[in-house]
């Protein structure tokens, strides 16, 4: 068994709470005999999308929770955690946003930029520029071994 960070998705509305717990990609979970790891650090937060019912929130440190699995997150070939870095196209907006989402069926780089700017609420940048509105400067889909 390794140790495992996992986050809830905070829509009380979700279709499956107890199941949407969300797994947060750790590089090389230490075995759950171990102490659990001090993990984030205090400050953390990552605007992450709820694959079951498509929600984003912001999680912080304090929406961190830690649980034990057989198999480590890297290991589950059917699990795929994705970073999709979005520059709003408003002019003279710099913001950068990252968001993730830990997807099972295999969506295409394609399927998890739609994905993501089809999210609910409405996905803005840092400024609150909806991109359905202002467009995209640039957009990167990249799975990532770390959040
Ligand atoms: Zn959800
Ligand atoms: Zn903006």
């Amino acid at each position: 068994m390794y140790w495992q960070p996992v986050v809830r998705c905070k829509n009380p509305d979700c279709p499956a709470p107890s199941q949407a717990r969300i797994r947060l990609p750790y590089p090389d979970p230490p075995a759950s005999t171990a102490a659990q790891p001090s993990w984030p650090p205090d400050g953390w937060q990552s605007r992450i999308i709820c694959r079951e019912c498509d929600h984003w929130y912001i999680y912080e440190k304090s929406d961190v929770q830690w649980a034990t699995v057989t198999v480590p997150l890297a290991e589950q070939g059917n699990l795929h955690f994705w970073c999709v870095e979005l520059e709003c196209g408003e002019p003279g907006c710099q913001s950068r946003t990252k968001w993730h989402v830990l997807d099972k069926t295999d969506l295409s780089e394609t399927e998890i930029n739609e994905f993501v700017l089809r999210a609910d609420p409405v996905v803005v940048c840092e400024n609150d520029h909806p991109f359905a509105v202002s467009g995209l400067k640039s957009q990167l889909a990249q799975m990532v071994p770390s959040v």
